[in-house]
């Protein structure tokens, strides 16, 4: 049987490249370059609260550093060093192998070290802290959002939220539609370089881990807002809005979480701006409302008929 320092050696032990000192020491050594702040976040990953115990490690390991690094992209910095603590009930080589491949394939992908960790047997939790920098003064903060600012999101919101209630039971998909929607769930991509490009652009940001609604009421009480948001331009796949026509479905978008793309905002002025970035990013950038003085979230449709949602994004606590 492995010991804890046989599994922290082979699977959890890989050069580094910008590190001064990595895993094997009692703390990791790092330099932050000159003028820049550093960013640092934690985030803890419960089995059967934040997913599913029989979840593939592959794609667990992807996914625990990638909610991480998504993070990192809503304030604007660039993720560079990773810790990973992480209980197991049991030294079960070919999981912890198949976590450590996907954990260090998002690693490689988004060049982030990991530098140190804790590895501890109980039941099964993952936690990663992120570190990353920002030049002083450019993180893109929930506070900054100025009345009257355009409300942008990236990507398109619920596909995860469908393919996770999908696997609930709650929501059959085909198994096209599935196959189509499940890797928004099992593997995230952080919009890294969309947080770095939008410096001196947005005014606020977020990644919409708990749903839009949620994320960004975030953003609206830090800045002391209101925001009226156009329900027809919320990006959607396909998909969601052929599962639209049922109502319980307008909660998986609006609010479903999981998402990890990000909802910023910007002067109204910095409409081409943003498109530019859209397109050399290769990204869809939707505009989705606009922030207003008058506290309070008001959602539309084209019509200007005010849609009731009843919903709330996730919230830990809430009965
Ligand atoms: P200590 O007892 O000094 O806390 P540990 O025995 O917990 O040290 O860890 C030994 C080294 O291995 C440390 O450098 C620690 O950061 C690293 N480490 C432990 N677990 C992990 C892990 N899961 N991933 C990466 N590094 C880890
Ligand atoms: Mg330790």
């Amino acid at each position: 049987m492995a010991s804890e320092f046989d599994l922290i050696r082979q699977y959890f032990t890989r050069p580094t490249s910008h590190t001064n000192l990595g895993v094997g020491d009692d703390a990791a050594l790092l330099t932050v370059d000159q003028g820049h702040e550093l960013a640092i976040s934690v985030d803890m990953l419960v089995a059967g609260t934040h997913f599913l115990a029989d979840t593939n490690p592959r794609q667990l390991g992807w996914k625990s550093l990638a909610v991480n690094i998504s993070d990192m992209a809503a304030m604007g910095a660039e993720p560079k060093w990773a810790t990973l603590a992480i209980a197991l009930l049991a030294a079960d080589e070919s999981w912890i192998s198949a976590f450590a491949e996907g954990f260090f394939a998002c690693a490689e992908k988004f060049r982030v070290d990991l530098i140190g960790g804790d590895t501890t047997r109980g039941p099964l939790c993952i936690s990663v802290q992120i570190m990353g920098q920002i030049p002083a003064g450019r993180a893109l903060r929930r506070d900054g959002a100025k009345a009257g600012d355009d409300i942008w999101v990236s990507g398109q919101l619920g596909d995860a939220a469908l393919a996770l209630n999908h696997l609930l039971s709650k929501h059959p998909l085909t198994d096209d539609e599935l196959a189509q929607t499940l890797p928004a769930l099992l593997q995230p991509q952080p919009r890294v370089a969309l947080g770095l490009a939008l410096h001196n652009v947005a005014h606020s940001a977020i990644d919409i881990s708990d749903g839009l609604l949620a994320d960004l009421g975030h953003i609206l009480k830090a800045s002391g807002l209101g925001a009226e948001l156009c329900l027809d331009d919320i990006p959607r796949s396909a998909i969601m809005q052929q599962h639209l026509t049922r109502s319980s479905v307008l909660n998986m978008l609006l609010a479903g979480g999981d998402d990890y793309e990000l909802c910023f905002t910007a002067d109204a002025d910095s409409h081409d701006r943003i498109m530019q970035i859209a397109q050399q990013l290769d990204i869809r950038l939707s505009r989705i409302g606009r922030t207003s003085a008058k506290p309070g979230l008001v959602i539309k449709d084209r019509q200007g008929n005010t849609i009731e949602t009843g919903a709330s994004g996730f919230d830990h606590f809430r009965q």
